[in-house]
């Protein structure tokens, strides 16, 4: 008779717990494959750090993360536990009374402990702490959740205390059995759905942050325009999140007080596809205003614990508005500069050679060159970045490098494939493959981390592959492997005498930091010529964006909903003290001093380069 009711029991929730999950597996199955398995040994490392040890759980904030990490290792730990009670019920199989089975329960008081106590914790901090992040309102859902996990935990411990076969002890055994078919039924529509995806979601995550796949225009691809394009990652992604809100706390646009809440957009995504809503316009769903306040920082996906990509839906909805012709005005004109000279300003490439002549710069031979120096377009046209380069010239002269230049470069494309300009991207990609593949080109040494990520990343999706280096990388080892530099270290210096220690502030540019990893050899050229570093909130491979990426750099500044973005990374550099910001990106530069110049600020800001190349000079 027991056995009959669990089975009714049994049946009924788990059919509606299979009913939930088939509406979803239907929605992703359904949709364009996006799913990839490149990169197989990075999937599995990522897989182990991040799903089985929790490393990005607990890396942010390690307090709850910790906890969470309890109740995971718990939930793992009694999978084995769980099954031979359900095979009890349903009487196919009894080894309760089994030694192992004893031994093994005996082995999970503990896990058990530390279930509760993760739990409860859990608990407090969504209901009573409630950080910013979790939402405006408490979420009943999770507090009957973690109810359900604490009474499957104190159900688990009166074992041991009740006695075999009296009613309190099947009592107890009822109520365990059935909150796990409650929590069963539960989690598909909540976001405890992630207890049993994001594991595929994370080892699904492709190995490269904000990957954009090459649009094929020979099969018509145009990007996203309505949720039936949305592709099956971005589908898997919309069941997986737990709504913990690390993607939100951390977007600098969010942060600056606009609309844009990369959280919100997976939600949005997630409810358009239950409400079958497959032909309305994604820029419905998320509001075009939204999709235009993206900088492309990558902190929402690179933040995320389940392994959820945002840039692939906001990139890719760009793409689509962009091919109807709904791009914002000022992106308009820089399309056109684009479009008749190349580059984003829209300047004549008489000044690129004016500079090129004025600087000493020969075009690059394989034959005679060590490496080519890419100048980017601010390389190329602004007065400010020259100085930079002037001094990049300068180290790699001191130290022997020989290098040359292209003839003529484009913009690598970075602004046009990160607003949604995918036609406009590949013509300037391809124009300078052709030239590089052309000039025999091995290694690139560029001082714009928007280069290196496009050129290195980006271009490789074409089947082009070169080395290209950041500048503060490439200098960094060379000074470190030279003898000039063992010197330094050793107390002197390269100018006679080590200069005293000066405070600085760096500001770790998205695209090198957070993209490229790039974080110490900044900072250890920086040391090496006595910088006391102080860091910023937000620092190293997690920095606030200076507002420049996704096209908004030309953005009107005027019109920009809440503050600007650079006025909040400005207000946290000076709240270091320092009155010296070093930078190591262009549009970093450009983004910042703007800040400065409307704050009234004495701050100083030098590029990296030019820092390190002043300390190089033989002083007077
Ligand atoms: S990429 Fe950066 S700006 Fe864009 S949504 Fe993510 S965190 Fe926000
Ligand atoms: S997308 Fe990821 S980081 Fe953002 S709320 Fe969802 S789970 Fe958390």
């Amino acid at each position: 008779m027991a056995t009959l009711a669990f089975w009714v029991l049994f049946l009924a929730f788990v059919g509606a717990f299979a009913a939930q999950v088939a509406t979803r597996v239907r929605l992703i199955t359904a949709a364009p494959n996006t799913f990839s398995l490149d990169n197989l040994p990075f999937r599995v490392a990522r897989f182990i750090l991040d799903v089985v040890l929790q490393r990005r759980t607990i890396r942010e904030r390690p307090a709850a993360g910790v906890m969470h990490a309890f109740v995971f290792w718990g939930f793992v730990a009694f999978a084995g536990y769980t099954t031979v009670e359900f095979l009890y019920g349903l009487g196919i199989a009894d080894q309760t009374h089994a030694g192992w089975f004893e031994a093994y329960r005996r082995a999970l008081v503990p896990f058990a402990a530390a279930v509760l106590a993760g739990i409860l914790y859990l608990l407090v901090r969504r209901a009573i702490v409630r950080p910013v992040g979790l939402g405006d309102r408490v979420s009943v859902e999770s507090v009957v959740i973690a109810l359900f996990i604490a009474t499957l935990m104190i159900t688990f411990l009166l074992t041991f205390r009740l006695e075999d076969g009296t009613p309190a002890e099947r009592a107890n055994w009822w109520a365990h059995m059935s909150v796990i078919l409650a929590f069963m039924a539960l989690i598909p529509a909540s976001k405890h759905f992630h207890l049993v995806v994001s594991p595929i979601t994370v080892f699904l995550k492709s190995p490269e942050l904000g990957n954009l796949p090459n649009l094929d225009f020979e099969k018509e691809q145009v990007g996203l325009e309505d949720v039936k394009d949305l592709g099956s990652k971005m589908r898997l992604d919309a069941f997986t999140c737990v709504e913990c809100g690390r993607c939100q706390v951390n977007c600098p646009a969010w942060g600056a007080g606009k609309a844009l809440n990369p959280k919100k957009i997976v939600l949005q995504t997630q409810r358009a596809l239950l409400a079958g809503k497959q032909e309305t316009k994604l820029g419905e769903i998320y509001s075009e205003e939204v999709l235009w306040q993206c900088t492309t920082c990558g902190a929402c996906e690179n933040q995320c614990p389940v392994g959820i990509e945002h840039l692939p839906i906001l990139i890719g909805s760009r793409r689509g508005l962009v091919s109807n012709g709904d791009a914002p005005g000022y992106l308009g004109a820089m399309y056109n500069n684009l479009e008749r000279r190349s580059n984003i300003w829209g300047l004549g490439y008489d000044q690129r050679a004016k500079f090129v002549q004025s600087a000493g710069l020969a075009t690059f031979d394989p034959a005679v060159h060590d490496v080519l120096v890419w100048l980017g377009c601010a390389g190329s046209f602004d007065a400010d970045f020259q100085k930079s380069l002037r001094s990049l010239f300068s180290i790699l002269r001191a130290k022997n490098v020989t290098f040359g230049v292209l003839a003529k470069e484009r913009c690598n494309g970075d602004p046009a494939k990160r607003t949604g300009n995918e036609y406009m991207y590949q013509e300037l990609a391809n124009g300078n493959i052709e030239d590089l593949k052309a000039a025999g080109v091995k290694k690139i040494v560029t001082s714009c981390p928007h280069c290196v990520k496009t050129i290195g990343a980006d271009y490789a999706k074409f089947g082009y592959n070169v080395e290209i280096v950041h500048s503060s990388v490439f200098v960094e080892e060379l000074l470190r492997s030279s003898a000039v530099a063992r010197e330094a270290s050793e107390g002197g210096s390269l100018s006679g005498e080590r200069p005293g220690p000066e405070i600085v502030t760096y500001h770790d540019p998205c695209y090198l930091g957070r993209y490229g990893g790039t974080v110490d050899e900044p900072r250890a050229l920086l040391t090496r010529f006595g910088a006391d570093i102080r860091e910023p909130e937000r620092n190293r491979d997690n920095p606030y964006c200076c507002g420049a990426g996704g096209g908004l750099l030309f953005a009107d500044k005027e019109e920009e909903p809440g503050s600007r973005i650079s006025d909040v990374r400005f207000r946290q550099l000076q709240a270091t003290g320092a009155t010296t910001v070093v930078t190591a990106c262009p549009f970093c530069s450009i983004m910042l001093k703007g800040a400065q110049a409307s704050a009234g600020a004495d701050t100083q800001f030098v590029d990296l380069m030019t820092f390190v190349n002043g300390k190089l000079q033989p002083r007077a």
